[in-house]
């Protein structure tokens, strides 16, 4: 029988983080993950971003995010050996006078100048706006992708990762800890994103609010360069003269895939605001895992023992699982409090 600290059952963007995260501090962990093909972490666009633009408000513990974000990225380029992480500019292009003298005023202030660049700056060719645009500072992406392949492929050359799907009526809980077929471990720890959301995992956990996401990518006449810019929808180039344009929103419709509704408002989107021809190559859609109070789901399972919950981050897991898989991990070896705002027992009535 084979025994480790931890099962994670999950292995998108919040599964991989904390695995790497739990073996940073000693624990050692075997990942389950069955990869669906619309599972959010494979059609996320994959960047991070401190600041809601369009309220001008720093997101929940920015600061603290941005700090460990910066280490643990790296950090993982280096355990896999592979490149993901790639700092890059956002481009905020303003709608209105009043929005650019609200950029000045707020690149201004000591909270928001480390992220904002104070001045305005012209329009790359092609771009059609009328009042000009500000860059953020920090800001970047990852290349998703590239980032689970690598993690997958580092478990599962010591034997810790098992491609295939976790059927949690097999899991028997006992005093201190659990067995699983030939498995066994302190705990599980399900970071199963969008399906627990769904409701598709036999595992039941309350609080959610799912919300789907669509992008397409397209074929520009001209190449965008190294730009990623935000006009309300975001345009990413991606070289090769294509560039990766979303992301949507919508409140249903969750199985049902791409929808042509939201593909054409990505399209009209892309008219609007880029002056060339253009031609649509992909499309697809996703599920983020939002929860009802916008705070993800991190803590003891409310009803099952030895089962803990890693979820519900909502359109911002690159930015926030380094930051709460930290939290989670010294609250495994040292103790520290979990965040109370997070824990998954709030949402039981
Ligand atoms: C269109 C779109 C664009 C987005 N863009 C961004 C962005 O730019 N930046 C950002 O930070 N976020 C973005 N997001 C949100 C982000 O994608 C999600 O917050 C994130 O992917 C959630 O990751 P997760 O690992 O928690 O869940 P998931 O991505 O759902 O991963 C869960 C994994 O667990 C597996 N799994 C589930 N149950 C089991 C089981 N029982 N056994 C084995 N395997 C199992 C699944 O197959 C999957 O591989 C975007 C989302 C969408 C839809």
């Amino acid at each position: 029988m084979k025994y480790v600290d931890y099962i994670v059952v999950g292995g998108g963007i919040s599964g991989s983080v904390l695995s790497y995260t739990l073996m940073k501090y000693g624990a050692s962990v075997h990942v389950f993950d069955l990869p669906k093909e619309n599972q959010s972490s494979v059609v996320a666009s994959g960047l991070w971003n401190p600041v809601v633009l369009k309220r001008m408000k720093k997101v929940w513990k920015a600061d603290e995010m941005m700090e460990t974000l910066q280490r643990v990225y790296p950090a993982m380029e280096n355990w896999t050996g592979k490149k993901f992480y790639h700092p890059l500019p956002i481009r905020r292009v303003f709608h209105s006078a009043g929005e650019q003298n609200q950029w000045i005023a707020h690149s201004d202030h000591p909270s928001f100048s480390p992220y904002l660049n104070e001045s305005i700056s012209s329009l790359p060719e092609h771009i059609i706006a009328a009042h000009g645009s500000g860059i953020m500072k920090q800001t970047g992406r990852i290349k998703v992708k590239a980032m689970l392949a690598a993690v997958r492929a580092t478990l599962k050359a010591s034997g810790n990762f098992t491609e295939e799907k976790f059927n949690w009526s097999q899991l028997e809980s006992h005093g201190d800890g659990v067995k699983y077929g030939s498995l066994g471990a302190h705990a599980v720890i399900s970071c199963e994103g969008a399906q627990t959301a769904l409701r598709e995992s036999k595992l039941e956990v309350t609080g959610f609010a799912p919300v789907k996401g669509e992008v397409i990518t397209v074929k520009l006449e001209k190449d965008l360069g190294k730009e990623c810019i935000h006009q309300g929808h975001f345009m990413i180039g991606e070289g090769n003269h294509e560039a990766l344009v979303g992301a949507t929103y919508a409140w249903e419709g969750f199985r049902d895939g791409p929808s042509s509704i939201k593909r054409a408002e990505l399209e009209e989107h892309v008219r609007k605001v880029w002056d060339g021809s253009f031609e649509t190559l992909t499309h697809k859609a996703g599920v983020r895992p939002a929860v009802k109070d916008r705070k993800p789901l991190i803590g003891p399972h409310p009803k099952e023992k030895n089962v803990w919950i890693f979820n519900g981050m909502g359109s911002r897991a690159i930015l926030m699982t380094p930051y709460l898989a930290e939290n989670l991990a010294e609250h495994f070896m040292y103790g520290t409090p979990l965040l109370e705002e997070c824990q998954p027992q709030r949402m039981v009535k």
